[in-house]
């Protein structure tokens, strides 16, 4: 068999030593390391015969194996980590496509029957400037120049100029979207940086998707009031209601559960300040954050509907008053029914168990499915379901099934383009 997800792991550990350090990987973009590793990446895809390298206006990194067709298979990873990240997240993803691009090129002697890309994608983490899927949502469209443009790290060091020290002009960054022309499908692998799969002892899943998110500020407002002489029953107390969320929104995500991709949606409340915030006050105002996901639109909306609902009878209940400020939010991205099913066909072909599963964070698939392609991940369980952290770390016999399942799923995509 020419594919050898030993070599995988090998050059995993390669990686590792060579822009590691006692801390966990510190492949942070735009960096020297980073570079670095991006250079060691370069050296391992020239070997392979036939192929096409280049870098786009973003930064991200194509290599190209020319097929009968130019239409293309895609598979994305990301070379870069957070600071003191570990050893697996993004570039298992890069690697296992580097050895599905040998096994390619090898078993069709240099003309596969549709064009195979590999992309790794600059600064998927955002870890030193605080903006995530630089380098994906560039190619997407999706990205915010405004926004983008005004960047500085904690050193007052510019994103513009930064990017530039890598040979990349940031007016010109969305002209990366031409790559994506001849896309039909995209793939990745990712580790699955959460405890499902290592709950249900499966080493792989299916990801359906990554959550939707509805992110607001709630403001409950009453009546600053002496602790001492107030009597309890005149008090219009603002903690009181917003204190009632607390239990409410388990309550809340408990109902969600079972909707139409039997998934189940997740509420944080992050944070809650007090005004006057003194030990001798009534509180007269009490802000707290609501941070909801879920995969399904109709009911991720139900969620937001119900806490709404829920906050105003708290209010009532206390007479103090409620006002709600989004924050953020984004629509579900949902992944292509077709390549979902091949992925839990190729999963069952390297002989594991299939399972699907939502993403809760983003990844650099939510912005290429986001600009139409059709797309689709796999995830390999974490164990401790612990990343960016240098104990994060994978079963070597996990890392191994991966890597055939994803290039059993990386055939069966090539001959779903080819029809
Ligand atoms: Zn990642």
């Amino acid at each position: 068999m020419p594919l050898d997800p030993k070599r995988t792991v090998a050059e995993l550990q390669e990686l590792r030593s060579l822009t590691g350090d006692e801390n966990g990987a510190q492949r942070v973009a735009f960096t020297a390391i980073w570079a670095k590793a991006r250079k060691w990446l370069r050296e391992k895809v020239a070997a392979i015969p036939g192929i096409e390298i280049h870098n786009d206006a973003a930064g991200n990194f194509w290599a190209t194996l020319p097929g009968a067709t130019p239409r293309s298979l895609l598979i994305g990873g990301h070379i870069d980590s957070v600071p003191n990240g570990g050893w697996l997240d993004g570039c298992l993803n890069t690697l296992a496509g580097v050895e599905i691009l040998r096994r390619v090129a090898e078993e069709h002697k240099g003309q596969p029957p549709v064009t195979v890309r590999l992309v790794d994608w600059a600064d998927e983490e955002g870890a030193r400037f605080g903006k995530s899927l630089f380098g994906s949502s560039a190619c997407s469209g999706k990205i915010d120049m405004n926004e983008t443009r005004g960047l500085k790290d904690k050193d007052g060091v510019r994103l513009v100029d930064a990017v530039k020290e890598h040979g990349i002009d940031f007016e010109k960054v969305k002209d990366s979207g031409k790559e994506l022309a001849t896309a039909a499908a995209y793939i990745e692998l990712h580790i699955e940086q959460g405890p499902v799969l290592l709950d249900l002892d499966l080493p792989l899943g299916t990801v359906l998707g990554t959550f939707g998110v509805e992110r607001h500020a709630i403001t409950f407002r009453g009546q600053a009031a002496h602790s001492g002489s107030t009597p309890m029953d005149r008090r219009r107390d603002a903690f009181l209601a917003a204190a009632k969320m607390s239990p409410e929104i388990y309550e809340i995500a408990k109902r969600s559960n079972g909707g139409p991709n039997g998934t189940g949606g997740v509420c944080t409340i992050g944070s809650c300040t007090t005004k006057p915030g003194i030990v001798t006050s009534v509180v007269e105002e009490c802000r707290i954050t609501l941070d909801q996901r879920h995969l399904d639109a109709g009911a991720l909306q139900r969620m937001l509907e119900d806490a709404k609902a829920a906050s105003e009878k708290f209010a009532r209940e206390a007479n103090v008053t409620v006002a709600w400020e989004r924050i953020w939010n984004i629509e579900p991205i949902l992944f292509n029914k077709e390549l979902i099913s091949m992925a839990d066909a190729a999963i069952a072909g390297a002989g594991a168990k299939p399972h699907r599963l939502p993403s809760g964070p983003l990844h650099d698939a939510a912005e290429v499915a986001r600009s139409g392609v059709p797309t689709v991940m796999m995830f390999v369980q974490s164990l401790r379901g612990i990343s960016h952290n240098k104990i994060e770390d994978t079963k070597e016999s996990h890392l191994h099934l991966a890597v055939t399942a994803f290039d059993k799923l990386a055939d069966k995509a090539m001959e779903w383009i080819a029809r």
